[in-house]
């Protein structure tokens, strides 16, 4: 009884180090090498994002906000797989997804700057015209929780896309924070409680992150056409607040642009 005893923990410890050791080698970078990745979406194998997760990021909602002249785009509608994908990359740390996601958002920026030129009846928002990129903060318990502040990630590599291959003049403004005391607001019962609690959750840091800007204060600074960049829009709330903050240090957003957008219930966001 006792042998029997004795070689069952044997057999359960011997198959704990075989499941330590195969979780350590999923986890290297030698499986990274030899074991392709699935899909972010759909888990379709070899692929960062399959070609019919890549399209549902090319749907463009997009909706009018009170104190956002240009309204939010979105590239895709957060549900099923591009739902999938936006979470793996937000909460699973798959930080392959950023450069796909930076190519999208800054497919959007550009459609957004195109249609604010239009309709301010400027001709062609060109290629000197300078765009600052304010990233939606994190609260530093997700960033602690994620291990970087994913947005601020993301919007460098989409100021990197609108340099390089767009040729815009952009800059990222990594000027706001979350309040300390911000803390969850899914309790809240209505928007416009939501609304009030995300005007009182953001802070403006003081200083634009670029060498050649001046305090956001100042009513002269040249920071050109602000865009919030943020990851998923639900209500809408959090963009407001974001806005209403940097209004009033003098900074008027024109637009905001994300990954996925919620319809809201009852409604829905028009697609372009
Ligand atoms: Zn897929």
């Amino acid at each position: 009884m006792r042998a029997g005893i004795a070689a069952w923990r044997s057999h359960t410890v011997g198959c704990m180090r075989l499941c330590d050791l195969a979780s350590r080698l999923l986890s290297s970078p030698f499986a990274m090498v030899v074991l392709p990745r699935g899909c972010a979406g759909c888990g379709e194998p070899d692929s960062v994002l399959c070609a019919d997760c890549r399209a549902l990021f090319t749907v463009w909602p997009s909706r009018q906000f009170p104190g956002l002249p240009g309204g939010t785009l979105a590239c895709a509608r957060y549900s099923g797989r591009a739902r999938s994908a936006v979470l793996a990359w937000k909460d699973h740390d798959d930080r392959e997804c950023d450069t796909v996601f930076a190519r999208y958002l800054a497919s959007a920026v550009d459609m957004m700057l195109g249609r604010i030129g239009a309709a301010s009846g400027v001709s062609g928002v060109g290629s000197d015209h300078r765009v600052t990129l304010v990233p939606v903060p994190s609260s530093g318990r997700s960033v602690r929780a994620r291990g970087r502040p994913h947005m601020t990630v993301l919007s460098h590599a989409v100021c990197r896309l609108l340099c390089g291959e767009y040729g815009y003049d952009a800059v990222v403004a990594d000027v706001l924070t979350v309040a300390r005391h911000g803390g969850r607001s899914v309790s809240l019962s209505s928007a416009q409680q939501r609304h009030d609690r995300m005007g009182d959750r953001f802070r403006v840091r003081g200083r634009l992150h670029d060498g050649c800007l001046h305090d956001m204060g100042c009513r002269d600074v040249g920071v050109g056409t602000v865009i919030l960049l943020d990851d998923i829009i639900t209500t809408g709330s959090t963009l407001r607040g974001c806005a209403d903050v940097l209004a009033a240090a003098g900074i008027h957003v024109s637009a905001a642009i994300a990954l996925a957008d919620t319809p809201p219930r009852g409604g829905s966001s028009r697609v372009s």
